[in-house]
């Protein structure tokens, strides 16, 4: 199969949908990669790295979209890649579609499928290519949330793991999903004292199952709620809600409750936010003051990371590009009905039904 890896071209994205080593992968399996000249460089893997694994650098975009049966991307086709995809081409990417009419309507005209990394789930109920992305945003909270509270960014200046003589810092995780977990993780490693509130009694166990009582687990009311605003020195909002909006647990009047300087790390930024103040920001600029409280509100951080995160997302959607490379994409998903969800628009028609719920359109 001709398969296409462009370079991405949304504002800041340096991430690229396959590493050398997963071009490796599909090469030996006897498909034709081709890889955009320069697309790997922001997550620092050049052209010489895809040549070696046995895939072909193509300078000429055009050549490259037209040529190509599966293209595969990271971020949501951008206006100009919508017009160049069209009926027979397979396109997997992250798409986001419920809330992009636009989008949709370009995809739907294209009359290419269109499988989103998204909403493919897994066995155990969870969004297998979406996590990778949690598990780096996850942890990038900590890093965030350790250098906001130095005294040069408006922080307290407490230092997470204290030192002997003096105590930790507190870190309260709102959510103990993937993200939630993985900060409290970094937390604990920092030597923090950590406590996780979450309204899944199942996942609080697993949590106290996992850390053997290393970390705090507490049920998620308003009540525990206050409590981490008055005694924690960082705090990081890792809420979801599937399908809503983040819900709005620490209000501005509460922000008075915190110690000055100390800061909240909101990870659910991307889905509107969990703190009534947070507003999202960019790398650039990650960080504002609201009532003496530093907000970290960046909306794409695993893009800080592109390295790690484009090896980490190769290494969850490797197995599904093998697939739909080796099947074609009609047996690949009818093979695997967790991969079949994957399915957002095909053939000029919606596929998904939570996107077709989003824009009343028939599914
Ligand atoms: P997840 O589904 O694995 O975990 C969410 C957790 O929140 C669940 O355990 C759920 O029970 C819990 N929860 C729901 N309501 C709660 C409440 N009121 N109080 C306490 N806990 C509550 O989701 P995830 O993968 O960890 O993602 C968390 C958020 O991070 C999502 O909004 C996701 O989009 C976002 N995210 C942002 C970035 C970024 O760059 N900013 C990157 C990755 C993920």
């Amino acid at each position: 199969m001709q398969i296409a890896i462009p370079k991405e071209i949304k504002n800041h994205e340096y991430r690229v949908a396959l590493t050398p080593t997963g071009a490796r992968e599909l090469v030996s399996r006897g498909h034709t990669v081709n890889v955009q000249a320069g697309a790997g460089e922001g997550a620092g893997f050049v052209d010489a790295a895809y040549e070696a694994s046995g895939a072909r650098i193509e300078a000429d975009v055009a050549k490259l979209w037209d040529t190509a049966e599966l293209i595969l991307k990271v971020k949501e086709p951008q206006p100009e890649e919508v017009d160049r995809l069209k009926s027979g081409q397979t396109i997997f990417t992250y798409l986001h579609l419920a809330a992009e009419e636009t989008l949709t309507q370009g995809l739907i005209n294209s009359g290419a499928t269109c499988i989103a990394y998204e909403t493919i789930t897994d066995r155990q109920g969870g969004l297998p290519l979406l996590a990778p992305m949690s598990t780096v945003a996850g942890r990038m909270a900590i890093q965030a949330g350790a250098h906001s509270l130095e005294k040069a960014q408006g922080g307290s200046g407490v230092l997470l793991p204290g030192v002997p003589g003096v105590a930790p810092a507190k870190v309260a995780v709102i959510g103990g999903g993937v993200v939630g977990e993985n900060a409290a993780r970094m937390a604990l490693g920092l030597g923090a004292e950590v406590t996780v509130l979450d309204r899944s009694i199942s996942r609080l166990e697993v949590l106290d199952d996992r850390y053997q009582g290393r970390m705090k687990t507490v049920y998620s009311t308003a009540d525990a709620i206050d409590d981490a605003v008055r005694e924690s020195d960082l705090i990081v909002g890792a809420v979801l809600i599937p399908g809503a909006a983040a819900p709005k647990l620490i209000t501005r009047r509460m922000l008075a409750d915190m110690k000055p300087g100390s800061v909240l790390v909101d990870v659910a930024i991307d889905q509107g936010g969990c703190f009534e103040t947070s507003k999202p920001t960019t790398h650039a600029s990650p960080t504002y003051i609201v009532d003496e409280v530093v907000h970290y509100c960046v909306a794409n951080m695993p893009g800080a990371v592109a390295r790690t995160s484009t090896q980490a997302l190769t290494n969850a959607t490797l197995p599904y590009i093998i697939a739909l490379a080796d099947k074609g994409w009609q047996k690949a998903l009818a093979d695997d009905h967790h991969f079949l969800p994957g399915l957002n628009v095909h053939d000029g028609q919606i596929a998904y039904q939570a996107v077709a719920d989003a824009f009343s359109l028939e599914s």
